[in-house]
This record gives structure tokens, sequence and C-alpha cells, in this order.
């Protein structure tokens, strides 16, 4: 046997044993007549003895150095008192090394393995094998590893079954663009890597599987941000005869069910909250809000209607909206900090942004607990109402934004700047003043999203989740309008502290309203029959009513690991360049494999 145990296995009750252990050294301390390694393998850490009158093990002992691979044989004994580590679950034993062996020696690493100090990113996905082997990470992939086989024994219980759909596939209008594979057999034809297996899932339903589910590779061509990456895993779901509320219900019972086998310490609030789309941008300006803690939005559009300020008056004469929040103890905040937040808000788009500190309840404020650039244009009984309006009391500051806002806008060019503007700033001031309690996961499901959303650049309606969500059957006549942006749809979303989870729909199933959506939509005919063709006939085939959803795996598993970038839940991850710093890809190749799958090369752009 090559080990017989692990190393970071042993207990007290292992005590008198002999055991064999194979691992890397983690650290190495030399005191002359003694040597001690810290032996790690994938399960741990233990501390190894190796005494001089052990002359072969010690020879050994002496030349290894930090990651060379060794195994070594001994007894395992407790560790003289007052020298127990209570950090490490190993802590109160060791192994006194009776025979040791050199595996493989090891270059020094370009960072430290045994420390958990900050290392450049590029560095570490250069060398992302030895990042694995720092103890963050191989926790993360021990997380990830219990959330998925959590869920798929979750979902097992519950008579779903989990199918494969391909890899190599149809190219889809989705959203975002595809990553193509060229046909060596079809000249100038195209495969698509999956941006997700909806077809296929829809069409799993068509064929009668009533529950199916896929941990699945999803493939986008985007720009990459921090919760993005071009590829990326999904919990893809699809069931036949349900309603919107059996799948959140089932959402609610997965993700309490983790956290409880995964992560037991952290809070996960239930029931989760449901609010609709409008009231979550009323409240929060953005779709997946961040609940755990308050700073909500405000309007006062109506409040300053007829005010002389200029910024306030060409806002509301121009159709827009003025909005704002209220930082509980802002008043406190230095020039420095106000210049910081303006500029931020600038960079979001709002032409400047209004504050108001509060040195005295608004009601009782006079001129000289106030202060605002803004206090001689507005008096101050506008001043105070404002306050009123924010409730805002004695030492807050109110942020305020003007400009065109509402949502959705469907005015060719226009843009809600107001609610992203606010949005990021109550997010920006809770990391700052530490609002929201990072061992909570305040789940919320977003529920009555608009069926259509403008697409401005390209001056058309798109499908704000995609083409096979079906409308509500209350709004179905209002298809036949001109207002699609009113037109709701049985779409919802997962979102979790600020982050959405996933998306899913109760979906279209019968050819007719398809048809209808896509007429809506102005896809040409011949675009329809060539992308979706096949799911036009298989509605014809007796395709049951079904829905479904799909949580990023990434996200959900970032979330219980407590890490706010997906790359640090990921073994082999992208840089936001999309390149993988280890293997080099994306990397050219010969012109005979282009040749193959007939591509000639455009000169290069500069
Ligand atoms: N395919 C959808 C997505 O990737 C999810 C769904 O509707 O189930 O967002």
């Amino acid at each position: 046997m090559f080990k017989t145990d692990y190393c970071g296995d042993l207990r007290v009750s292992d005590e008198g044993r002999e055991v064999t252990l194979a691992g890397w050294v983690n650290r190495r301390r030399d005191q002359g007549g003694l040597i001690f390694i810290d032996l790690r393998d994938s399960r741990g850490l233990v501390q190894v003895v190796i005494p001089s009158e052990e002359a072969q093990a010690h020879a050994v002992a002496s030349e290894a150095r930090g990651e060379y691979v060794v195994r070594i044989t001994g007894k395992v004994q407790r560790r003289r008192a007052g020298t127990e580590n209570d950090k490490l679950p190993t802590g109160e034993i060791e192994v006194r090394a009776t025979a040791a062996e050199i595996m493989n020696s090891a270059k020094t690493p370009p960072f430290y393995i045994n420390e958990d100090a900050d290392v450049d990113e590029q560095l570490r996905l250069k060398y992302r094998y030895l990042d694995l082997r720092r103890e963050r990470m191989t926790r993360n992939m021990v997380i990830r590893h219990q959330v998925v086989k959590y869920i798929r024994d979750f979902l097992t219980d519950r008579n779903f079954i989990e199918v494969e759909t391909p890899v190599l596939a149809n190219p889809s209008p989705e959203g975002a663009r595809d990553y193509l594979v060229p046909s060596r057999n079809y000249p100038g034809n195209f495969y698509a890597l999956p941006q997700s297996p909806q077809q296929f899932k829809q069409l799993l339903m068509v064929a009668g599987f009533e529950r199916y589910f896929q941990i699945a590779r999803c493939y986008r061509d985007e720009d990459l941000r921090a919760d993005r990456q071009p590829e990326f895993t999904q919990l893809d779901l699809e069931m036949s005869f349900v309603e919107q509320d059996d799948i959140l219900q089932l959402m609610e019972d997965l993700y309490t069910g983790i956290g409880a086998a995964v992560r037991p310490d952290l809070s996960i609030p239930a029931p989760f909250p449901r609010l609709t789309y409008a009231e979550s941008m009323r409240r929060f300006g953005t779709d997946k809000p961040d609940l755990r803690f308050g700073m909500e939005l405000f309007d006062l559009t109506n409040a300053v209607r007829g005010t002389e300020f200029i910024v306030f008056k060409s806002a509301v004469d121009s159709g827009g909206a003025i909005e704002g929040i209220c930082v509980t103890g802002g008043a406190a905040f230095s020039r420095k900090e106000i210049d910081a937040l303006t500029e931020q808000a600038k960079q979001l788009g709002a032409k400047g942004l209004v504050t108001i500190a509060y040195n005295a309840a608004p009601e009782a404020a006079t001129e000289d607990d106030i202060k605002s650039p803004v206090l001689k244009h507005l008096g101050l009984d506008m001043i105070r109402s404002i306050g009123k309006l924010a409730d805002a009391k004695a030492g807050d500051l109110v942020l305020i934004v003007a400009g065109v806002g509402g949502v959705p806008v469907k005015e060719p060019g226009s843009v809600t700047r107001v609610k992203p503007a606010l949005d990021a700033l109550r997010r920006g001031l809770a990391e700052k003043l530490e609002l929201a309690d990072p061992n909570t996961l305040l789940f919320a499901f977003l529920v009555d999203f608009p069926l259509f959303e403008w697409n401005a650049d390209e001056e058309r309606w798109d499908a704000t989740h995609h083409v096979f969500t079906s409308p509500k059957p209350e709004d179905i006549d209002l298809l036949n309008g001109d207002d699609l942006g009113s037109v709701r749809s049985n779409h919802y979303d997962i979102t979790c502290n600020g982050w959405e989870i996933g998306s899913g729909s109760i979906r279209i199933h019968t050819r007719e309203l398809q048809q209808r959506i896509f007429d809506v939509l102005k896809f040409s005919d011949e675009d329809t029959k060539m992308m979706f063709n096949h799911m036009l006939e298989a509605f014809q085939y007796g395709a049951p009513p079904h829905g479904g959803i799909a949580p990023g795996i990434d996200r959900t598993v970032a979330l219980y690991a407590q890490e706010s970038d997906i790359r640090e839940v990921i073994a082999f991850p992208k840089t936001k360049s999309a390149q993988d710093l280890m293997t080099g890809a994306p990397l050219p190749v010969e012109q005979r494999a282009l040749d193959d799958v007939w591509i000639q090369l455009a000169p290069k752009k500069d």
C-alpha cells in the first residue's frame, strides 16, 4: 500500500498506530537533532518529527525542502503537553518518523503555498496547479464538490433525472455572442457551443421526461466582469406540469438545504422574499437588490415640481426623474468623501450628485443645521420636506440624482441613469459602512418581469429573458398594441446579496403563441425557419406545459464559499480577457487545420 492514511485525518484515536503517509512538505524546521516537517496532502496537515536517532529518516528529512513529495512511515503519538496546536484538526498528535523517502523534488514555487498571502492574480493563474494547492483554493473546490453533490442527491430524490445535451449545438440568438465551431463537412457552416441547453431541455419535456436537470457547461462570448466567465456552469433544470410557485419553492428548499448541509454556520432567512420587478426597481433601482440593508431609493420628482433650481427643473420638464437615498450617519462624511461620491456618481452616468447633510432632524432644522451646496437654490422649506420624504434623522446625508429616469425607457437613445447610479452608490456605501452582514445569505425571488425590453442601440424590442418565455395570460392581448414594454411575463429570477443567481420562466408550449412572439419580435420567416423550426414543430406533437430555471453553479458556490469573485471557485478559470494564462489558450493553429474547416484568416486589424 502506498499510504495507509491521509495526513489530515489522523487524530488522538490513532495514537500508537504505525502509519505510512505521502504528501508534500508544507514547512520544514531543522533544529539540528530534531527536524519537523508539516506534511500536507489533500485532506490536511500533520506534524512529523524526525529525531537524529532515526538516521535514515533524518538524512532524508535534512535533504527535503518545501513542496518536495515525500513518503514517511512512523508512529502516531500525542504531542508533548503545551505543544498542541488547537488551530489544526490534527494538532493534538504528531507522527514520529522511522523511515522516509523523497519521491520527487520541487523547484521553489513562485509564491508561498503555505500562507494565505495576497498573490498577483496573473501569477496565480499561470501556476494554477500550485495555486490550487493552497488551503483556500482546496477548501473552495471541496465546497464546490459538496454543493454539486447535494444538488444531485436532492433532485434525484425528487424524481429528476440528469440528461446530457450536446456541446456541439445549433447557433441561436440567446442574447450573448455564440462561440462558433466551424464544420469540416459542411463548408461555411458552424456549430455553436450552447449558451444554455434551453432548447434541448424543452424538447426533453416534449419527450415526456417531466423532470430533467443537468450540471451543464454554458458558453457565452461576452465582455467579462467579476461574475462572468466565457464558460460557466449552470444547474439547468426543467419540469412539466408546473407553475411558477412550484419552481420557486423547489429553489427555496434547495438553497436552504445546501446551506444546512455545507455551511450550517451561515444564516439563510426563509421564506425567501418575493418582489415584483417593478417594486425592486422602485425601491432599489436594480433587479438584483441586496436586501441585507435598507437605504432604499425614494422619489422626489413630485415633491420638487415647481422648483426653479435648474438641475431639478430640467429633469422634471424633460419627463425625467429625481431620486435619492438617505445615508444614516453620512452627515459626518468629509469633504473628500463627498467629492469621491460625486465623482463615482458621474462615472456611473449621472450628471452630478446633490448632497444634503442634516445635522438636525429635518422638521427642526435651521439653515445652520444644513450643509448643502443647494441650500440657497432650494430654500430651507424644500430642504426640510426632502429630508422628511427621505426619512432623514439628525446626522444623515441625503444623496440625490436627477436625470432621465423611469424603467424601462423605450425611447430610442434614452438611458436610465438615475437608478443605476443610485444602485451603485447604495452598494458602495453599504460596503464602506459595513452595513451588510457577510454571514447572511439573503435570497429573494424577482417576479413579473417585462416580456420585452427596448434595445436602444438597434432600435428594436428584444426578449428580456429569451424568446421561449411565456407572457402572463392576462397580458396576452397587449401583444397587439404598441406598448410592448407593458407586457408582463412568467419570468422569474433568484437573487442573493445583490447577485443574480439564475433566471427561469414558464415557457410557451403552443406553436401559435411561439410563432406570435417571433412575429412580434420581427424575426424573418427564413430566420425562424432555420433557427427554430424544430421547436415550432415539436410543439405540435403534444408538448406539455412546462417551465424551469438555471441557477449558476459558480455563483452559487461562491456564495457558500463567501468569495466575491467566481474565479475563486473555478479550478481553471480564464482571465477577464478570456485567456487561459496557464495553457496560453486561445492559440494560433496551422493554416492546414484552418483549410480543413474552410477558414481563411482576414488580415490583422491594428
Ligand atoms: N436558459 C436560461 C438561461 O440560461 C434559463 C432558463 O430559462 O431556464 O438563463
